[in-house]
This record gives C-alpha cells, sequence and structure tokens, in this order.
C-alpha cells in the first residue's frame, strides 16, 4: 500500500466516506453543509455504494452463472433508491401490493419482479398475476387454492413458486431468523410435495416454477444456506423423477450480512453473540461457492448435473445492498449532565421514529460526530432521540449490553453539532414513523462526482394531516 499519512478511522470507506478539513465528506461533499442546507434529520444515499454493492453480490456468478439478484425493496422502498438498483441491471423482491405498486412505478419489467408476502389478500394476488410478475412465492397450500381461484377469475395464468420452511436455524435475532419451523413462514417439507402435486394438476392456472427458502436476515455463516438449498435440490430432485417436471429455479432468499462494525472501537462492550453477529463478513460469493460446491457433489453423483447447471439461482439481498450506503445525519438539539451519575447526555433529532431496529433488535449503527470528525473519540456520551418516551435511546436500556451504554465522541461534543448514524440504509426509512407529530426527513441522493439530488422531500406539517378529515 502506498504510504498514508495519518491512520483513517474504522468506519471510513476510500473515496465514499472521509475526513476532510476536520469534518465527515461524503464522496467529498461536506456533511455539515448538507444539513445546514437541508435541515436534519436527513438521510444521504450514496448512489456509488449502491452500484458497488450490487457488484459485489454479483460476484456469486462466478460460481453459479445463471444468477438472478432480486432487491428485496422491504430493506428500503423508496423511488429513487429503486430507480439506481433498477439502472444497477438487477431485479426486484416485492412482499406487498404496495410494494409491487412501487416497483412498477420505478420501472422494473414484470418479469423482473417476485412477490413474497405471508398474508397476501385476494387483491394483491390479483395485482401480481394481471400484471404477470416472474413468480409469485406461495407461502401455504390455502394460498395456493387462493391463487387457482384468483387466476381462473382472471383468465391468467399465474407463475408460482413453493416458500418451504427447512427447520434451518442462523446465529441472527430470533425475529430475524425465518426458517424454522417455529416460525410463521413457509410450507412445511412434509406438505410440501403433497401441495407440488396440487400445483401441477392444474396447469391451466399455475405454472409451478421455483422453490423458495429465505434463512432468515443478517446471518453471519454460510452453513444454513448450504442446508436450505440442499433441502429445495432433494424436492426438485424428487418432483423431476416422479413427474418429469423441471424447475425453472430455486431461490435462496436474502440476509447476505452486513459488517456494522467496520469501526471496533466500541465492539467489545457490546455482548459476544450480537457483537459476532453485528460485524460478520459473510460474502454472497462465499456463500455461494460452498454451497454449490455440496450441492454438485450430490448432484453428481445422481447423475443430475444437468438439471443444477441449467436451475436459474435468485437470491434476495435487501441490508447487504442497501444499509452501508445511507447516513443519517441527525443534530444535537439538547444536552445536560448529570451529578449523580457524572454522566453526559446529547438529545438529536433522530429517534427510533427513524431506526425502529434500534430499539427493536438493539441494533448498532456507527455514531461519528460529523462536525468534529478529525478529534479522537474519546469522552463517552449517553446519546438519545428527541421521542417523547424513556424507551428512545442509543444503548441498551435493559442493561443487558446488546448496545453499549455510552457512545464514544470527541471531548467537546455539544448542541449544534451534526452526529452522522453510519450503516442507516436498510429498515430504516421503510420503517419510520410520524409519531410525535414528527414530519418524515428529506432523502438525498450523492452521485461520485458530489452533485446531490433530492429524491424524497422533507414531509410538512400539512402532510401530517393527509387523508384525516375533521
Ligand atoms: C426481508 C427478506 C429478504 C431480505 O433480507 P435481507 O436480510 O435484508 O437481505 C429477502 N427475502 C425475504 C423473503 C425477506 O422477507
Amino acid at each position: 500500500m502506498a504510504s498514508q499519512t495519518s491512520p483513517s478511522p474504522g468506519w471510513a470507506i476510500e473515496k465514499y466516506l472521509g475526513i476532510e478539513n476536520d469534518r465527515l465528506s461524503i464522496h467529498g461533499v461536506d456533511a455539515v453543509s448538507l444539513a445546514e442546507r437541508f435541515g436534519t434529520p436527513l438521510f444521504v444515499v450514496s448512489a456509488p455504494r449502491i452500484r458497488h454493492n450490487i457488484a459485489a453480490l454479483l460476484e456469486a456468478a462466478h460460481h453459479h452463472s445463471r444468477l438472478k439478484l432480486c432487491y428485496a425493496s422491504k430493506a428500503n422502498n423508496l423511488l429513487g433508491i429503486l430507480r439506481v438498483v433498477r439502472e444497477a441491471g438487477i431485479d426486484v423482491e416485492v412482499n406487498s401490493g404496495g410494494e409491487l405498486f412501487r416497483a412498477l412505478r420505478a420501472g422494473f419489467e414484470p418479469m423482473q419482479i417476485e412477490m413474497n408476502g405471508i398474508s397476501k389478500s385476494e387483491e394483491e394476488l390479483a395485482e401480481a398475476i394481471e400484471a404477470g410478475i416472474y413468480t409469485i412465492n406461495l407461502d401455504s397450500p390455502f394460498e395456493l387454492e387462493l391463487v387457482e381461484r384468483v387466476a381462473a377469475r382472471l383468465g391468467k395464468r399465474a407463475r408460482v413458486t413453493v416458500r418451504l420452511v427447512a427447520g434451518v436455524g442462523t446465529r441472527s435475532h430470533a425475529a430475524l431468523q425465518t426458517a424454522l419451523y417455529t416460525s410463521k413462514f413457509g410450507v412445511s417439507p412434509s406438505q410440501a410435495r403433497e401441495m407440488m402435486r396440487r400445483a401441477l394438476a392444474h396447469p391451466e392456472l399455475v405454472e409451478l416454477v421455483g422453490l423458495h427458502i429465505h434463512v432468515g436476515s443478517q446471518t453471519p455463516d454460510p452453513e444454513p444456506y448450504v442446508e436450505a438449498f440442499t433441502a429445495m435440490w432433494n424436492h426438485l430432485l424428487h418432483l423431476y423423477r416422479e413427474t418429469g417436471h423441471r424447475l425453472q429455479h430455486i431461490n435462496i432468499g436474502g440476509g447476505i450480512p452486513v459488517n456494522y462494525l467496520r469501526d471496533r472501537s466500541q465492539a467489545e462492550e457490546i455482548e459476544s453473540g450480537e457483537r459476532v453477529m453485528l460485524g460478520a463478513s459473510l460474502t454472497a460469493a462465499e456463500m455461494m461457492k460452498q454451497t454449490i460446491e455440496t450441492v454438485r457433489a450430490t448432484a453428481v453423483e445422481a447423475g443430475a448435473a444437468d438439471l443444477l447447471d441449467g436451475l436459474e439461482i435468485v437470491m434476495e439481498p435487501g441490508r447487504a445492498v442497501i444499509a452501508d450506503a445511507v447516513t443519517l445525519l441527525t443534530t444535537v438539539r439538547n444536552q445536560k449532565h448529570r451529578p449523580e451519575t457524572g454522566e453526559n447526555w446529547l438529545l438529536t433529532d433522530a429517534g427510533y421514529n427513524l431506526m425502529l431496529s434500534m430499539v427493536m433488535y438493539h441494533w448498532y449503527y456507527h455514531a461519528v460526530n460529523g462536525s468534529r470528525a478529525g478529534a479522537p473519540s474519546t469522552a463517552r456520551f449517553r446519546l438519545a432521540g428527541p421521542l417523547c418516551d424513556g424507551g428512545d435511546v442509543y444503548f441498551d436500556l435493559h442493561g443487558g449490553h446488546h448496545l453499549p451504554d455510552c457512545r464514544l465522541l470527541p471531548e467537546n461534543s455539544q448542541v449544534g453539532d451534526v452526529i452522522a448514524m453510519l450503516n442507516t440504509g436498510a429498515y430504516t426509512i421503510s420503517q419510520m414513523t410520524a409519531y410525535n407529530g414528527r414530519p418524515f426527513p428529506a432523502t438525498i441522493l450523492v452521485e461520485e462526482d458530489g452533485s446531490v439530488e433530492v429524491i424524497r422531500r422533507r414531509d410538512s406539517y400539512e402532510d401530517l394531516l393527509l387523508n384525516e378529515n375533521i
């Protein structure tokens, strides 16, 4: 490596996140100036980082060239973000009629769209069938019948995939695990064969095109993917031998993790299981390599290598596309010292209304003082949001050390400083609420050359009243 004059902090990312004139810079744009120009809270999206993340995910194609990436739009479904994703050349996964509407509005072709959903309405299914999307992932035998009824009514054939539950655990949060028999998702293996036979019995109504398992979000290890893929492969092979029907795809779901602990200065303050999960580094390419190597061995043994080669493998990355492409800028609005505990508090204008995972899953977002990014972060501050709720804090209120008790920031951090919450692209904007009458913030998109575009304007007070009758 070329000689570096000063070591850059762990959170920095070359040509994207760094320090200029002692302040945080995003693609060379001064974060504090952005905060002044657009107001805070403010979500700042890096279009180049989204493209970088997609390119990294596409490296999985080295191990299986027929790869279809469907961005899990529930992670962040702003039109401006969907547009960048679409222009990067990948497809999209939707979880409701509303997300289907957004995907179509963002310009995705119907065959680029696949739909999941645990509790789809007849209307949503009709919208998907009418549009002629790539596939509807069926969550139960009941839903197969419902799709057949809707397809018959519309006089259109639906492409369907059976979503399996595989009894596969991961080292992530209980609520982020979706392939356990105790989870609410998917069709049990004991029911899957009968369900596939039933789907094949009505070829004029449904075309059975694939199998799907989503093991869960922020999955740190490849093993659950290997297990899930093997389970689907065995079903596929059995179906082929029994009926001659060739499934077109296997969908391995999302869950490729993001390293939220690039900066490890406070990692040791986080409980160890959580630390492993938040600091995961599994790549899509590594996951695919291990999965394909294992399954290829079985396929060759079974004389079915061509079946595997002909298969389209679908992945549904959400977090891995968008999480580290977004920075939430928030201003310190109040400060206090508590003589009884000796603690210093900083109160920001962004709470769990914008970072719901912070309280729901104790999710760690690294904090940087954007106004003093060049100063050493050596002082401890209790950080909290603006909401009228004692739970709106940036630490683990229950003392379980899922989050650090205090954040390390520069000594003289104070009112007026702009704090940057890093890696806040996934499950933030798409989960935000207007609790406490707080209008939704603006979101801006920054390009490589530092040009800036507002992709969602800040809500006004009038917007808070939308659809209300007096
Ligand atoms: C949420 C979800 C995803 C995306 O998960 P990430 O962890 O964000 O990659 C993919 N597939 C399904 C079915 C999901 O529910």
